[in-house]
């Protein structure tokens, strides 16, 4: 744990007593402050009661008198649509607001580390897609190549619940938009941008809140290395904002899309061939190409983001393949589960929106598609873009039926549930072709969440290629 620096003494607000909430309580209690803790689920306050904390309804009037700073968790509006009425109190009480990635950035430098021959490090990893599979990528390689490495944040553990770091230890972070958003301390040595598309338009009051809440990641703490996605505007803009001029390698470019352009700092990924360029000379490549865990260009696009934050630390590129080599893939993102009689089985059910199912349809050929579930906003033009690798779509969910008729140009069958659209595409498949899970859609019309969706895919078809 990271006991929270700066509060002995002070009554804090906890709200929102989940994972991170609960971490916070914990971390602030180790640090000497007093945690105050809220939640409307009572079970939620169940918890936190029986690990001794006390609770009191931050909503009363008059709640936040002697409340020196709120934590809020990351689910919780801040700001748009509406800020949540405690956080609106503290609003106009003055209390300032923050969470656990402000908290741990506040307090985790400490006096023993003058100790150590190198200083624990932080890589803090955004963007719209990616996250995820970059931080667990990172993470992977330095522990393949024998550093002390801790995953954190919106993945692995809660920020503040991690080992104090020891000498050259690295923590890696995934942050949301979200968090980014609230935190009143950003500080890590090495940022990361890996793309960036629509998404949480709901929370950030659109397109410009949601990127200037990525944003501060670079702005506010101003890290030592940026590694920015520059296949966008948003991207580009960054890149631009943070560098003193082309040859400033303060800022290292990564593209899937162009090639590397001026004497500056490129990592980029083409026809399936990683190279990173410095000061106008190649130093590096790496064919990725038969990489398991990594296939498709949004994954080189993640390899490319993890390769440079990696070399920022001075590991060499010989170091960084090999720990690529060895990585498995994140459960329910282009997870490859079987190969049975020539046709192999992937599972991506993390791809809930349409941008994130049309780079899973880009990463393979002839495709069994099952999709669908509950649809969001937009529409499904980005994915039939691509849609010339599927064979067939086999369409799951309660809507299946009308979800099948937006599928145009597409052979669509109707199969309702994930056991019908298993067993139809194990029954129509031919060797050398994919059946992928890349449902376009949330999932919460028949499962609780996309990884049981995803268990679900994995479990019907371990069933059937076994039979
Ligand atoms: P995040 O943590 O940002 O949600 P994940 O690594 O969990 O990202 O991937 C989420 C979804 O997006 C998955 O369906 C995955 O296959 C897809 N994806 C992964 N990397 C990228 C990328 N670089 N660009 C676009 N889509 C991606």
């Amino acid at each position: 744990m990271i006991p929270v620096t700066g509060l002995d003494g002070a009554r804090v607000g906890v709200l929102g007593l989940g994972r991170s909430g609960l971490a916070a309580a914990r971390a602030l209690a180790a640090g000497g402050a007093i945690p105050v803790c809220w939640d409307d689920n009572p079970e939620a306050r169940g918890r936190a009661e029986a690990e001794g904390f006390a609770t009191a309804d931050l909503s009363r009037a008059n709640a936040l008198d002697d409340i020196a700073r709120l934590i809020v968790s990351p689910g919780i509006p801040h700001l748009y649509p509406a800020p949540n009425p405690v956080i609106a109190a503290a609003y106009d009480a003055g209390v300032p607001v923050d969470n656990d990635i402000g908290l741990f950035f506040r307090s985790l430098a400490v006096g023993g580390w003058s100790r150590f021959d190198t200083a624990p490090k932080v890589i803090a990893i955004t963007g719209s897609n990616g996250k995820s599979t970059t931080s667990a990528l990172i993470h992977h390689v330095l522990e393949a190549a024998g550093f002390e490495a801790q995953l954190a944040g919106n993945i692995g553990r809660g920020v503040l619940d991690i080992d104090p770091p020891g000498d050259g230890g690295v923590v890696v972070l995934e942050l949301s938009s979200y968090q980014t958003d609230l935190a009143r301390a950003l500080t890590p040595d090495v940022a990361v941008f890996t793309n960036f598309s629509p998404d949480h338009l709901d929370r950030h009051g659109g397109i410009g809140g949601y990127f200037a809440a990525k944003r501060r990641l670079f702005a506010e703490g101003g890290p030592d290395r940026a590694v920015i996605g520059v296949d966008e505007d948003e991207g580009r803009y960054l890149a631009d904002q943070l560098g003193e001029g082309p040859g400033d390698d303060r800022v290292i470019r990564v593209s899937v899309t162009r090639k590397a352009l001026g004497p500056g700092w490129h990592v980029v990924a083409r026809k399936g061939f990683l190279a990173e360029w410095r000061k106008g000379r190649q130093i590096g490549s790496i064919d990725l190409r038969g990489i398991a865990g990594l296939p498709g260009a949004h994954n080189h696009q993640n390899a490319c983001a993890a390769y440079a934050a990696l070399r920022s630390l001075g590991l060499a590129p010989r170091v960084i393949e090999s720990g690529l080599r060895s990585f498995a893939g994140l459960p329910h993102r282009s997870q490859v589960i079987a190969d049975h009689d020539g046709v192999r089985f992937v599972n991506d059910s993390k791809a809930t929106n349409v941008d994130s199912a049309a780079k899973a349809l880009a990463a393979f050929e002839r495709i069994r598609w099952i999709c669908g579930g509950l649809e969001k906003e937009g529409g499904l033009d980005p994915v039939l873009a691509v849609s010339e690798s599927v064979v067939k779509a086999y369409v799951i969910g309660r809507e299946a039926a009308g979800f099948a008729l937006n599928l145009r140009g597409v052979e669509a069958e109707v199969c309702g549930d994930m056991a019908t659209a298993v067993r139809r595409a194990i029954e129509d498949a031919q060797p050398g072709e994919t059946v992928l899970l890349a449902p376009a859609a949330a999932s919460f019309d028949q499962y609780d969440n996309f990884e049981q969706r995803g268990d679900d895919f994995i479990a019907r078809v371990r069933a059937l290629v076994a039979s």
